[in-house]
């Protein structure tokens, strides 16, 4: 069966595999119909996450149908079932683990991140790992991960009605957390230094947006918030500028949620950590909980899933397709591989 392959020298390939056997006691073997690229499988293709196996079959945002079961599997999870999953393992002995966050396991291996994932024609994966969605297209489930991982930094943050949250970058993740706050009952600003993407953090619950690079932060945030700023920061983009501007505008005793991963280590005004008395949260992956809350979300038939899929390319354009996203970074939310 095909399969796509990455490696960190920007090579990118269709390869040969073996089709798995028959799906052993609990497990499930799923024919595999769409695969999201990442920002991470970018990464990996310019030899930026050393995280990944080098090389790799990456791919962990998918839509998949259930070709067969083994013996002991549940019953919601049946031949035919139209399924996406959850791409993460857990150690179950890891200090993260043993206080049941297991999103955040110490040991975690992402599917086409540190062991090979989904970009292939089939995979076979415990049951536990399996998500039905029914009511969902097998292209609309490969969103589902990714917006989850915005969900999720909206948990961390504990955002409820009462609160302005501002969410800073809106890519994927960003418009997860945009969307999950707005249904929460929360005030969401939207900030990001594109104004397409900004209009669709407006479609996708957002109350307010700001352009970082054209307005006053500060004093568009002074307006907004009555002088307090926001009371949840969500930092969605993981450079230095961004982390600095969510200690430095987040309210008194606020919240700020950091999912962006910062490639380099930043200079922070930890007096505000004091005198601000902040929450401070790291928020990683996703767990159960905020899988079922996106697919509810997208059952909903409001989510404008049309403008999140870039493109749709079959696995032999993935080399120049790769190629054409490291040079226009800005310009994709997500490319699904239709297997
Ligand atoms: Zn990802
Ligand atoms: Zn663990």
């Amino acid at each position: 069966m095909k399969a796509i392959e990455i490696s960190h020298n920007q090579e990118c390939r269709v390869i040969d595999i073996d089709t798995p056997a028959s799906p052993a006691a609990g497990e499930v073997l799923l024919r595999i119909e769409y695969v999201g690229f990442c920002g991470s499988d970018i990464n990996t293709f310019m030899g930026r996450n050393l995280m990944a196996l080098n090389p790799v079959i990456p791919g962990h945002e998918v839509g998949a149908v259930v070709e067969a079961v083994g013996s002991g599997v549940p019953e919601n999870i049946k031949v035919g079932a139209i399924v996406t999953c959850n791409p993460y393992t857990n150690c179950g002995h890891c200090a993260s683990c043993r206080r049941g966050r297991v999103n955040a396991c110490q040991h975690n291996q992402t599917l086409g991140v540190q062991r090979n994932g989904a970009m292939r024609q089939f995979i076979t994966l415990p049951w536990q790992k399996v998500i039905p969605a029914e009511g969902l297209s097998s292209q609309v489930c490969a969103l589902v991960e990714p917006l989850s991982v915005g969900f999720h930094a909206v948990s961390r943050g504990a955002v409820t009605d009462i609160d302005t949250v501002m969410v800073v970058g809106c890519g994927m993740v960003g418009l997860g957390a945009i969307v999950r706050s707005a249904l929460r009952g929360a005030t969401v600003i939207a900030a990001d230094i594109d104004d397409d993407k900004l209009a669709l953090a407006r479609r996708m619950g957002a109350t307010h947006t700001i352009n970082t690079r054209t307005v006053d932060v500060h004093e568009t945030l002074a307006n907004l918030t009555g002088g307090m700023g926001p009371d949840v920061v969500i930092e969605a983009v993981g450079s230095v500028p961004t982390y600095q501007m969510a200690v430095n505008e987040v309210a008194f005793t606020g919240r700020i949620v950091c999912i962006g991963y910062a490639k380099s280590d930043a200079l922070l005004p930890t007096r505000l950590f004091v005198q601000k008395e902040l929450d401070i949260r790291g928020s990683r992956n996703a767990d159960p909980a905020d899988f079922n809350a996106v697919i509810r979300y997208l059952l909903r038939g409001e989510c404008p899933t049309d403008q999140l899929i870039t493109r749709t390319i079959a696995p032999e354009q993935a080399l120049d397709t790769l190629r054409w996203w490291s040079e226009n970074p800005g310009r994709v939310f997500r490319i699904l591989v239709k297997f």
